[in-house]
């Protein structure tokens, strides 16, 4: 899969793909991630890649052409390798947004089907509304908090996709049982030591009785969610999940 991502901080995004699990993807080809620094699409000068509001109010805007520009260059180049162009790319244009559509396992799945996954990460008081209207394909949100940028929501969104795509976390069996995949919180884990400040691991888990501990984890994981997160479990009655 490729995934570009378009920021005015390069560096901040770089870091930390160069550590764990999508490092590691990267360097055997499963993945292949570019990130771009914005200011590399301007034409003029100074490099400029924002400018102040219409109508007035604090702070900046990004400014439209510089992500067109670097969106229509990122599809060329990235899909241009696909016998029809770049409209046989199966991709989304992605603008990270705090009144975007929520990031669920749901969307992270629809993007790990894709060919192709762009990135724009906004700044300042956000993005020119021509962007989110015209270029990006949708908007999403990480949550409902403001940040000071769309890098960490950018990292976030890859990180969770890059799980789901087959070949990058080593163990296949441990994604599918994680948190949200099966509908259900995952349950406890422990390790060793069995004994620790006074306190025990539940015995099943020594047993050895691979069936018993099937059971008492899966009524763990029911137990959680109802805890947790009963939301959960009302979306799965009403055949959300299998
Ligand atoms: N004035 C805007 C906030 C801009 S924050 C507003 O009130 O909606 C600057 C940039 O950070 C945004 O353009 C977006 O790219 C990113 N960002 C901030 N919070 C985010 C969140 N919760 N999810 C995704 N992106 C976010």
């Amino acid at each position: 899969m490729k995934i570009d991502i378009v920021t005015i901080f390069p560096a901040m995004v770089q870091a930390p793909l160069s550590e764990g699990i999508v490092a590691r993807a990267i360097a055997r080809g499963v993945l292949d991630i570019r990130v771009h620094d914005l200011r590399d699409f301007t034409t003029d000068r100074h490099r400029v890649v924002d400018d102040v509001p219409f109508g007035g109010g604090p702070g900046m805007v990004l400014k439209p052409e510089p992500l067109f520009a670097a969106v229509d260059r990122i599809r060329e180049e990235r899909c241009a390798d696909r016998g029809a162009g770049v409209h046989a790319c199966r991709h989304a244009i992605v603008l990270t947004s705090p009144d975007g559509e929520p990031l669920t396992h749901e969307v992270a799945e629809r993007f790990s089907r894709l060919d192709h996954l762009v990135v724009l990460c906004g700044r300042y008081e956000g993005v020119d509304e021509r962007v989110r209207e015209h270029l990006a394909t949708e908007a999403i949100s990480i949550g409902d908090y403001v940040l000071s940028g769309g890098e960490l929501p950018a990292l976030v969104i890859v990180d969770a996709v890059a799980r789901l795509i087959p070949g990058v976390v080593g163990d296949e069996a441990s994604v599918a049982g994680d948190t949200f995949v099966r509908g259900l919180l995952d349950y406890p884990q422990y390790t060793r030591p069995a004994e620790f400040r006074g306190q025990g691991v539940p015995p099943v888990l020594l047993s050895g009785h691979h069936a018993e501990i099937e059971k008492w984890r899966r009524a763990q994981a029911i137990e959680r969610t109802r805890k947790y997160r009963p939301d959960l479990l009302e979306k799965k009655d009403k055949g959300a999940w299998s």
